[in-house]
Formats: C-alpha cells, structure tokens, sequence
C-alpha cells in the first residue's frame, strides 16, 4: 500500500473537478479496461480496480471530502491486505448506470450471493429481427416475451395465503449443505446447494394455489427495445430490471436482446463501412458520365472518369454506418463499378458495334452483324 496513486491522478481529473467529470473519465477508464474486453491481461485489472476504487470514492461526496481532508488515511483500517474493500459498494449499479442500453458487456450478470440472502434474478436472452438500414439509423421496435412475475396471491412467497414456509431443516435456512470427504489431500469439504430447498433456505408445506408455489406466474408482455444506430449483427441491447425476478428481495435480472439483422439486397456491411456493386455500361466505362449510386442516405450522383475499369472502385467517405458509440461518425461506403456486357442486341445496335470494333481493333476477329465469322485468321496473309 506504499504507493497508492491519488484517485484525483488515477482518474486524470482535478481536485475540483464536477460530477460529471468524474464520472466521465471514469466511463473512459472502465471501458479500457474492463477485465470482459481484456481477458486475462492482470495490468488491465490491476487499472480497472484502481480506477473503480477512485471513483467508488469520489462519486459519492461524503466520501470524496473525507478524502479530501484525510487521504488514503481515511479508508484504512476497514479494508483488507488487498487495500480497498469492493463489497462496499455496488459494481452493478455503477455499471448499469453508466452502460445502460449497450449490452457491452455480455451476460455478466453482478455478484451472487452465495448464501439465501438477497440474489439477483437470472437474465433472461430474446432477439429481435431488424432491417439493414435500421440497424444503420437506429430503431425502435416491440417485442413480446414471457416475463416472471411476482405472485400476487403469496406475494412471491410461494407459500398459500395465512400459511407461511418453514426454514429448511436440512440445511438450517443456509441454501448450502457441505459435504466432508477424504481424498489424497486430506478432508475436502464440498459446498452445494441444498437439494430439498433448491437453495431458498425455505420449505413450503401449502402451496398458492395461484402460483402452484413457484412464486412467480408468467406473463407474456410487450416490451419496447431501443436499437441504437450503428448496432451490429449478433450484438445485444441489455434492458435493465426485465428479466427473472430476484429471489428473497433480490434486484431482477436483465433483459438481453440480441439483434439480427436481415440481409440487405444490395450492401453488404463490414463493421462500420458498406460495399456495394453498381453497373455501369461499357460506352460510361469509356467515355466516363454521371452515374447513380444507391446509398444508405439515397442515391449519391457520382461522376466517373473516362477510361474507367471494370473493378475500379470508389470510395464515399462517410456514406458507411454510423460508430455505434459516437453515431455522429461514420464509416464509407465503398463501390465496386462492374461493366456489363450485353448480352441481347437488335441489328441496329451489333452494326453499331461491329463497325466500333472494325475502327478500333481492325484486326480483331467478329461475326459480321448477319452472324458470320470472316475467320480473319484462316484468311490467306496478302
Ligand atoms: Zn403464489
Ligand atoms: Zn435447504
């Protein structure tokens, strides 16, 4: 604890910096450093805890001014050799408030509490199918799905009404049965969840009749799902509070959605740039003009230049999908020009172009516009 850094440095803000400062370079910070976005890499955990210490004190103010008067000084005693004592505070709440909308962070659903306390309900996955472009700008849309709730009968007890449930004998109301036994390494103890309560620490003897003593009925309910512009395929939008119920008061679980997004006719995305083939006829490809360019904003007009090849390709900058974490910016829209080849033609059009090639390539072997080959090649040389 030698040289604990100042949460002021730790978080590059000033002594007398706002809230919201604090809170933004914070967001910064933990975003970085994440240990979900660095797996294994212990640097980055050793600046993810130490940048949530510092904000765990000067978010809260009380906490921020003893620090100001006392410095580390002032949380010392209380914690472990570890230094800062995480149990304290909330690492969920903070993350929900900061994330929420942008299932940036998986399925990482708090801690759990390891006893029949409090515990989090389980999140719950749905998905939800959108269009290419709504994908790109953003949507809302409904979706329906099955939703646990608390019975209104037992109140979520499970147990029916005027009677109440017994602490489980079996494992005293802990949730938790050990279990001894020898191995190699001498007495091994093994905890589990408790098989006669499932881990509730209860025992109900009269079921709700409502609930049938699960507690919960389910429902099916309509829930609004905020696609943010620039959301990509197989990502999930996290939406707090709607997924299982929690159990003995616990908070509920969320609700993750994943987005799937519907194949586009035309574009094709790669993260936030699109690519797209366009047409163009051999005469433009020649004699260059202005061509139509189907975007994500419309048609783009764009001028090409004679000469141009098949495959050449051009580059609309910021014509792409908008960055999911700043939509102001985009990604480009890359197309790819293709010359096309006729491939039906009247009389009228195959003389046209019979006399093209006899003026441009004199010595190039076509049929004539009635279908014959001269078979220049079989001709006796003059
Ligand atoms: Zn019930
Ligand atoms: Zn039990």
């Amino acid at each position: 604890m030698a040289d604990k850094r100042d949460y002021y440095e730790v978080l590059g803000v000033s002594k007398d910096a706002s809230q919201s400062d604090i809170k933004s370079a914070y967001r910064k910070l933990a975003k970085k450093y994440h240990p979900d976005m660095n797996p294994g890499d212990k640097e980055a955990e050793v600046k993810f805890k130490e940048a949530s210490e510092a904000y765990a004190i000067l978010s809260d103010e009380d906490k921020r001014h003893q620090y100001d008067q006392f410095g580390h000084a002032a949380f010392e005693g209380g914690a472990g050799a570890g230094g800062f004592d995480f149990s304290s505070f909330d690492m969920n709440d903070i993350f929900g408030d900061l994330f929420e909308g942008f299932g940036f962070f998986g399925g990482g659903g708090g801690r759990r509490a390891s006893n029949n306390g409090p515990r989090r309900g389980q999140n719950v996955r749905a998905s939800v199918r959108v269009t290419f472009e709504e994908a790109c700008f953003g949507t809302e849309k409904q979706i329906t799905v099955n939703l646990n709730e608390d019975c209104k009968t037992c109140h979520g007890t499970g147990a029916k009404p005027g009677t109440s449930p017994s602490t489980c004998s079996k494992c005293g109301g802990r949730g938790q049965v050990v279990y001894t036994s020898q191995s190699i390494f001498g007495t091994v103890q093994n905890v589990t969840t408790c098989p006669d309560c499932h881990g509730t620490g209860k025992i109900i003897h009269d079921k709700c009749p409502d609930c049938g003593g699960r507690g919960y009925v389910t429902q099916r309910k309509t829930i609004s799902v905020t696609i943010p512009a620039g959301i990509d395929d197989g990502q999930s939008v996290r939406i707090r509070d709607k997924g299982e119920p929690g159990q003995n008061g616990g908070p509920r679980g969320d609700l993750l959605v994943e987005v799937n997004i519907v194949r586009h006719p035309k574009f094709q995305r790669q993260g936030t740039d699109i690519y797209s083939t366009v047409p163009i006829t051999y005469a433009q490809a020649a004699l260059g003009g202005d061509i139509r360019i189907p975007t994500i904003d419309g048609d783009v007009i764009q001028k090409i230049k004679p000469g141009t090849q098949t495959d050449s390709r051009i580059r609309l900058r910021g014509k792409g999908v908008p960055y999911l974490r700043n939509p102001q910016t985009r990604g480009d829209h890359f197309v790819t020009l293709v010359v096309q080849v006729p491939t039906k033609m009247n009389a009228a059009q195959k003389d046209a172009l019979v006399e093209f090639n006899k003026l441009m390539y004199p010595d190039s072997d076509i049929p004539d516009a009635d279908g014959k080959s001269k078979g220049i090649f079989n001709r006796k040389k003059k």
